[in-house]
């Protein structure tokens, strides 16, 4: 294999414990994971760690590194293995690398002890919070089925008293993703984050009713509907663009803006055309795709056998990167927005198209509603950066058009033509008594962005 066969880097999630969790979160994908293990304790060895640190050092050409932790729950390996972890790092590193840990983590088995590790060796933490207590506590639950939420916010206010950079991570259910502005608030002025990110639970049920595997079209009623899915961003969306761009960075929102500026990456992988770069380690030292195909016939070997790069270069890996690209269907194609979408995770494209092609993904009408909503907003924002100007200037524009629209239906008598330019006559549309809330969102974006 040469160096020009392997990528510069490479992004692996590190499963130190499996997939064995202090709680049992309803809709979690990975706890049946615990299956493909039978008898095993669910510990990386200090073996295992040294081999995965070295060959991680190895695979890069890059002087970055970032070794990333996951589970299950990371935090339940103890804060000695990672130490541990930052004393292989410096004794394996090349002169001039530099390290980012990051850790995603429910946060509940936080304290000063972690914390004060987590700000001297500057980790990066995602902890997981699905909006206030009520729709936090619909399934993120402990084993016992009782509500997380004070233990949650808990380690969340440690890791800011003791300064740890974090972000949120939602995830976005059937129940949660009904109250979009309740959960970005909340998220915004009471759990005082300015960096969040979405992702949606689309939970396949297998035939067994687990969801060990990524079979069949059935999901659970836990999961986002993919219309639900393209309101909650599109409403989101319309809070973040108003008041927030610059301040608040929302993954999606961002990803978005550089696809709309054509940019060499979104920085998501599930906007790339092709996958393979971002694997799954297991606890044992087997190598997976992607962390969301840890099953058999995406195990690529264990890196106490093979190294690491031989099996990111592997045919199989290859293929599996590439099947994304290859499998769009028609549909994706010929989509106005393959270049912002690329067809989406392929974990999610188990639906048939209306031409009977198999691999149109289940979110598919979420994504297009919220890619048609932004469309405008993004393209303003694109063009003001592409003119070295802030992109936070269209929230001033906005606010110039919705001021404008305004004064307009205030002056409109019920026959006329109505001011947002529906076409409708105004008494048939902001006239209305009552009038509808969304579509009146929807106007001001669109007069403002006219007339700016
Ligand atoms: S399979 Fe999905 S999650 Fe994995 S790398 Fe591809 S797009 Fe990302
Ligand atoms: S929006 Fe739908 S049709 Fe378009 S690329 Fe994405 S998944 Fe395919």
């Amino acid at each position: 294999m040469t160096e020009n066969q392997t990528p510069p880097r490479i992004h692996v999630l590190a499963k130190p414990v499996g997939a064995i969790c202090n709680l049992a979160c309803a809709y979690c994908f990975f706890l049946d994971k615990e299956l493909l293990y039978p008898g095993s304790s669910f510990r990386m060895t200090d073996e295992i760690l040294d081999t995965y640190i070295r060959q991680l050092i190895e695979a890069h050409r890059t002087k970055e590194v970032t070794v990333a932790w996951q589970g299950g729950e990371p935090t339940l390996m103890g804060v000695d293995f990672y130490r541990r972890a930052i004393e292989l790092q410096n004794e394996h590193r090349r002169p001039g690398m530099t390290f980012e840990n990051t850790m995603q983590t429910n946060g509940t088995l936080l304290d000063d002890e972690w914390c004060q590790f987590l700000k001297e060796n500057n980790f990066l933490i995602g902890i997981s919070i699905d909006g206030p207590r009520e729709l936090h506590d619909a399934y993120r639950v402990d084993k016992g089925g009782k509500p997380t939420f004070d233990e949650v916010m808990r380690g969340l206010r440690l890791l800011q008293k003791h300064g740890v950079e974090y972000n949120i991570l939602v995830t976005l259910n059937r129940i949660n993703a009904d109250h979009p502005l309740e959960v970005y608030r909340f998220l915004r002025d009471d759990a005082g984050t300015d960096w969040m990110q979405f992702i949606p639970v689309v939970e396949r049920i297998n035939e067994d009713g687990r969801t060990l595997y990524q079979e069949g079209a059935t999901v659970s009623e836990r999961s986002v509907t993919p219309e639900q899915f393209g309101r909650f961003l599109s409403a989101t969306f319309d809070e973040w663009v108003r008041n927030d761009v610059g301040e608040m960075f929302v993954q999606t929102f961002e990803a978005t803006l550089r696809n709309w500026m054509r940019l060499p990456s979104s920085g998501m992988c599930v906007f790339e055309p092709t996958c393979g770069l971002g694997l799954a380690l297991e606890h044992n030292g087997d190598l997976y795709s992607c962390d969301h195909f840890v099953e058999p016939q995406y195990l690529l070997g264990n890196i106490q056998e093979t190294h690491i790069m031989e099996l990111v270069a592997s045919d199989q890996q290859r293929a599996f990167g590439q099947g994304k690209l290859d499998a769009l269907p028609r549909a994706c194609r010929q989509c106005d927005f393959l270049f912002a979408c690329h067809g989406e995770c392929p974990k999610n494209r188990f639906l048939t198209t209306s031409e009977g092609e198999h691999g149109l993904n289940y979110l598919c009408e979420g994504w297009k509603a919220f890619f048609h909503h932004v469309d405008r907003p993004m393209q303003m924002m694109a063009s003001l950066m592409r003119k070295g100007r802030p992109a936070t200037e269209v929230m001033r524009i906005l606010a110039q058009g919705d001021a404008r629209l305004e004064a307009a239906l205030a002056s409109a008598g019920r026959n006329d033509p109505c001011p947002c330019g529906s076409g409708l006559k105004f008494k048939h549309c902001h006239g209305k008594r009552g009038g509808d809330g969304k579509q009146r969102a929807e106007a001001k974006t669109s007069t403002a962005l006219d007339s700016a």
